[in-house]
């Protein structure tokens, strides 16, 4: 019988010339080549989107609005071989739709250049605008990033795979129907409650959800509250233990200061604070900010606000829209900077089609593989 021959990688085979070749390879991978026209250049990157209908396992329903679907946008960045998938959760709020946001990826399609890395540039060549889209364009560019380098998003940015429990939502509802579904939360030892009826009833929904649970309550008011309701809400709610509010006033109300010096509860503030040019102001009427990658436009900026917000001694909480286990990915990326996480998001859908995200003891973990780590699991009909 022959002797099996050493193969050409064995070692001690040419190892500078192998490693030659791996180096080659790899920056292959990273900047792939064109050929157009006659010519080889690094390969642009592509962009594309297309809306989807995420459907609730349960109507939400807020101050202001309620809804049993939400609609979103999927986009994909395309660099060589390698594809990076990020989520835009429009917000009414700010005059942002699905539409809006479809047309603002389709508009900036051609200007990401031909280097997924260079995310200050691309980010000024970005029209400052439907942040949404900004969010979902990021998380793709950081999702290909990590595929090039095979390496997970949290590990590129430097962090740690955890963070805080999430919370989990109780939509707004009667306070008998809230504690309810309070009940069946088992799964997580913090719960978000919805309040801002308009009825005289929140201090009652609070009670209602406290007398059939142990759980860490939080509130969010969502702007829904006068100055004099929330001076009246807030020392009941701090007495039924609840650990702090979330936006009481509405957004940039000249009231906010004087609420913050009389409150026995940390006041959180979610649609005063957007962007880092926000958070110094949000110093001066909140305890800690809300950051979402859909009002931030991406993972970039959100890390930029959760910095600054430390060096205001600002507490930091880390929210989501009602968006697919995608868009939760990006943002679990980033969680371990944060105090609270509520980032229940693909928890709510009947159905995610994004899976990758792990519920872990009540924390979302995001995975362990490259990029965003998460993988589209019914493929587009297309
Ligand atoms: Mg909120």
């Amino acid at each position: 019988m022959a002797r099996r021959q050493p193969s050409r990688t064995s070692v001690g085979d040419a190892p500078g010339r192998n490693r030659t070749c791996d180096l080659a390879l790899r920056r292959r991978t990273l900047y792939p080549l064109s050929y157009r026209r006659g010519t080889t250049s690094v390969a642009r990157v592509e962009m594309t989107a297309r809306i989807a209908t995420l459907d609730l396992a349960e109507t939400f329903v807020i101050s202001r609005e309620s809804s049993d679907s939400a609609e979103v946008v999927f986009v994909e960045v395309q660099h060589g071989r390698l594809s990076g998938f990020g989520e835009a959760a429009p917000i009414d709020r700010y005059g942002e739709s699905a539409e809006s946001a479809l047309a603002y990826v389709e508009e900036h399609a051609d200007l990401l250049g031909d280097d997924p890395f260079a995310l200050e540039a691309i980010e000024h060549r970005l029209a400052p605008r439907e942040w949404a889209a900004r969010a979902a364009i990021d998380a793709a560019l950081h999702d290909l990033q990590g595929k090039l380098v095979d390496l997970p998003v949290w590990r590129l940015l430097g962090l740690a795979r955890e963070g805080p429990p999430t919370s989990w939502t109780i939509w707004l509802g009667d306070p008998d129907d809230m504690a309810r579904r309070a009940t069946k939360a088992v799964d997580f030892t913090r719960l978000k409650l919805k309040l801002g009826a308009g009825d005289g009833q929140d201090v009652e929904r609070v009670r209602a959800v406290r007398a059939v649970t142990e759980a860490s309550l939080q509130v969010d008011v969502n702007e829904a509250w006068t100055f004099d309701e929330a001076r009246d809400a807030l020392p009941q709610l701090a007495e039924l233990g609840v650990a702090y509010c979330e936006q009481p006033l509405p957004a940039g109300d000249p009231d906010g200061p004087r609420l913050k010096g009389v409150s026995p509860l940390p006041i959180y503030v979610d649609e005063d604070c957007h962007r880092l040019s926000d958070v110094a102001e949000c110093a001066e009427r909140a305890h800690g900010i809300n950051i979402k990658l859909a009002k931030s436009g991406g993972i970039r900026e959100a890390m930029r606000m959760a910095h600054a917000a430390r060096a205001l001694g600002l507490g930091v909480m880390l929210g989501c829209m009602v968006e697919s286990g995608l868009g939760i990915a990006a943002a679990a990326q980033i969680a371990s900077l944060c105090n609270h996480v509520d980032l229940d998001g693909n928890l709510l859908l009947a159905e995610d089609p994004w899976p990758g995200v792990e519920l872990s003891d009540g924390v979302q973990l995001p995975s362990d593989q490259a990029g965003l780590g998460v993988r589209q699991e019914v493929p587009d009909p297309r």
